[in-house]
């Protein structure tokens, strides 16, 4: 039977590091790490995420501010409210949740925030100091995954590490944080021909496609470590559902260790915004 990584359990201990940490801060520099969260619109997904972050965001110990905004806030409006995040100084990360509306250009959002406070770590600046090496703030859920590969196998140099999906706020900084760490990295994605022979392969399967249950055992060589960061709404037997990527029955009892879904990567992900909102005050209050 596989290691079932509990990200709720990983997490718990990423945010009680992350408490610890702010009661300090805030002893230090007399205020708290400060996340603002941006709401665009009622999309109601992104309701439940911003209400998961500030309800985790105030437990750490962080101050938390959200601003709703309307679903036809203007272009203007919104680079107006991100300039003003951006020149706060008691604003320490500044997270604007996507997906926007249709009429607003996310990539002009994403460059409008200053690097320092881009806690998702979307922003060029950011994504190219990765992938360089230097210091930046890095995407979260990319983060969430390696903590877990690093806590249940140790050092991973060496590893053969497939990413599935190419995306660039999971498959592309995923492949650029396992090659950090030494891993010898492959990414597939939807024009791969052989995609589940190469997969099947790897000692670590990072599966971020958004296809329910695509990847079955035969993706899977035995003794490999799936990660799981596929959040897919499916409906089975009149009930709807929450399924990852993998087929979970398929590939749990060939795996030495595999991520649930929900409780596996989803919780790590909103762990490590509150890193990053605790690292880049950290560096926001030392530079100023
Ligand atoms: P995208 O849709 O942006 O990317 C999906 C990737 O999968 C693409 O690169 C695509 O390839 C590839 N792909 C699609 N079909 C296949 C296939 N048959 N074989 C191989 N590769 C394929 O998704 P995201 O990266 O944003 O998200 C992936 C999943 O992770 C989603 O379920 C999302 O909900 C979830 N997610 C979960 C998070 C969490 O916190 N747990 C956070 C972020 C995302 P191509 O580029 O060629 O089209």
């Amino acid at each position: 039977m596989a290691i079932r990584i509990d990200g709720k359990a990983v997490s718990a201990q990423v945010l009680d590091n992350v408490a610890t940490d702010a009661a300090l801060f805030e002893q230090q520099f007399g205020l708290k790490p400060g996340l603002a969260v941006v709401l665009v619109g009622s999309d109601p997904a992104s309701q439940v995420y911003v209400r998961n972050k500030i309800a985790r965001a105030t437990e750490s110990g962080l101050n938390s501010i959200e601003h709703r905004l309307p679903a036809d806030t203007t272009q203007d409006t919104l680079n107006q409210l991100v300039a003003e995040l951006n020149a706060d100084p008691s604003v320490h990360g500044i997270l604007v949740q996507l997906p926007l509306p249709e009429h607003l250009d996310e990539d002009q959002i994403i460059r409008a925030i200053d690097p320092a406070k881009d806690v998702d770590g979307f922003h060029p600046v950011n994504v190219g100091a990765l992938h360089i090496g230097e210091e930046s703030l890095e995407p979260c859920t990319p983060q969430g995954c390696m903590i877990m590969l690093e806590q249940t196998l140790g050092n991973l140099s060496g590893k053969h590490a497939v990413v599935v999906g190419r995306s660039n706020i999971v498959g592309k900084p995923m492949a650029a944080m396992l090659l950090r760490a030494s891993c010898t990295v492959t990414i597939v994605h939807s024009r791969t021909p052989n995609a589940a022979e190469l997969a099947s392969q790897a000692d670590i399967v990072v599966a971020a496609v958004g296809r329910p249950e695509m990847i079955g055992a035969d993706w899977v060589k035995p003794g490999a470590t799936v990660i799981d960061v596929g959040i897919n709404v499916i409906e089975r037997n009149g009930q709807r559902k929450l399924v990852g990527d993998v087929d979970y029955a398929a590939v749990e009892p060939l795996a030495y260790a595999i991520t649930p879904v929900p409780g596996g990567v989803g919780p790590m992900t909103i762990a490590c915004l509150m890193k990053n909102t605790l690292t880049a005050a950290r560096r926001l209050q030392s530079a100023s």
